[in-house]
């Protein structure tokens, strides 16, 4: 008794030393889970908010992750202050047309007494959630490319095409100082870039979700003008009762694409959506308005989002016709006007068949990790990705989260430790198959046919 007590003592401490050392071994090697959630944390922490973000920290982070896995690196100063950072490995033939995972670096602000848990804390709670800003939009993303190259690199997988990362600061505000100068830049060119990732959205079901077109944004003030007058008075023609039926006539078209949604027969990036923002008309006074006069002025304005697939003339026609028709003394204005055509003239979307190889292998790399996809979508707000399809160029939307409650620019963003550990997984297959893809010349494919 005495004996096997002193031996339990003595052994305590041998136990207690090995599983310090082995917690410390997990924490020093780079592909534990553990590491990889804790650099995923470490990006998270950096404030990268709008409308000031933390753009030398966050670059600071990702040329450090980029030189532990020894990746080329350059830092593009389009404009001061928000830098851009390219990052290249080497494919063995230069001459193929390259791949390019975009994301982007700032996010969104957050009302920190809204949240359970810092917004920039990072925290990681029992269930294994992972609290904060930029956890699905999209950090996570970002950090996913780089720990999947980390594995491919450590499996000894060499690509055939050169893989891009680009990281880039404003798309939160539209993009201008970021993706826009990017593709607009020699260095852009030279890159000859044959496939685009970008941002899609998490997924509430078991399917990833993939995006192979975004609607654009349409922003219309309508005008009213007409004969001011007393309050007592009924008349034609006054600028509120022409507003009104304006107003009316958008309503019924709006209530025309729900109703496509409702029935299930188109999804919510498929029809147009038109929502009323502001209604401006009255005479103020310093304590209301004016009550016994019709004004002369009446607006109304518009987000009105518009997808690749609709006719944007027939909608110009509706607009000027129905909506603004200077016959009712009324005229429109465009705040903006995003074309849902490429430079070709061609309807802004990348192919979702067998004529688009980047799809097919797409399809297939997700499969073979074990993932789901569910139908191909048209995102129903504005990204990045708009920039590059403009040219042309195909691009994906793809943020591998399934199971995950849609929380982008939502208090309590968060994303589970699994499912982001699963993502990597996800483009480790993906960029396997897009970094080894051979197209067939048309010398193969005739002789295939044959
Ligand atoms: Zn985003």
């Amino acid at each position: 008794m005495e004996l096997s007590c002193r031996t339990i003592l003595y052994f305590i401490p041998l136990l207690l030393l090995f599983l310090s050392s082995s917690t410390e071994t997990d924490e020093a090697d780079p592909s534990s889970s553990s590491s990889i959630i804790s650099r995923f944390q470490q990006y998270l922490r950096i404030n990268t908010a709008q409308p000031s973000p933390q753009y030398a920290e966050s670059a600071d982070f990702i040329l450090s992750q980029a030189k532990s896995i020894a990746l080329e690196a350059q830092t593009l100063d389009f404009v001061e202050g928000k830098p851009l950072i390219l990052l290249k490995w080497p494919g063995s033939d230069p001459s193929l047309p390259t791949i390019l995972l975009n994301s982007h670096t700032d996010v969104v602000a957050a009302e920190h007494d809204k949240w359970s848990h810092h917004p920039f804390g990072a925290h990681l709670d029992q269930h294994g959630n992972i609290y904060a800003r930029g956890s699905q939009d999209m950090k996570c993303v970002g950090t996913q490319y780089l720990e999947a190259i980390r594995k491919l690199k450590a499996s000894g997988f060499q690509p055939l095409r050169s893989v891009y990362l680009s990281f880039v600061p404003d798309e939160e505000i539209g993009g201008h100082d970021g993706a826009e100068k990017f593709v607009d830049s020699d260095v852009f060119k030279s890159l000859n870039v044959g496939i685009l990732l970008d941002e899609g959205l998490a997924s509430t079901s078991e399917n990833y979700r993939a995006f192979y077109a975004e609607r654009g944004p349409w922003w219309l003030v309508i005008k009213a003008t007409g004969q001011p007058g007393h309050g007592s008075r009924l008349y034609d023609n006054t600028a509120m009762e022409n507003l009104l039926k304006s107003i009316e006539s958008v309503r019924r078209f709006r209530a025309s694409q729900l109703d496509l949604v409702k029935a299930g027969l188109k999804a919510e990036g498929e029809v147009v959506s038109v929502n009323m923002v502001f209604l401006k008309a009255g005479s103020p006074t310093p304590t209301g308005f004016v009550m016994n006069v019709q004004p002369s002025e009446a607006q109304a304005g518009f987000d009105i989002r518009v997808p690749p697939t609709a006719d944007p003339e027939s909608l110009e026609r509706r607009i000027s016709e129905e909506w603004a028709p200077a016959s009712r003394n009324m005229t429109f204005e465009f705040k903006q006007k995003a074309s849902v055509r490429d430079t070709y003239g061609k309807p802004m979307l990348t192919g979702t068949d067998n004529s688009n190889p980047w799809w097919t292998l797409l399809e297939e790399a997700v499969r073979k990790a074990n993932g789901k996809l569910g139908k191909p979508e048209i995102f129903p707000a504005a990204t990045d990705a708009r920039y590059y399809r403009e040219l042309g160029l195909p691009a994906i939307g793809f943020s591998p989260m399934a199971n995950t409650p849609i929380l982008l620019h939502d208090h309590n963003e968060f994303l589970n430790q699994d499912e982001y550990l699963k993502g990597i997984d996800v483009y480790v297959s993906i960029i396997k198959a897009y970094a080894s893809h051979v197209e067939h010349t048309r010398k193969e494919a005739s002789r295939d046919e044959l």
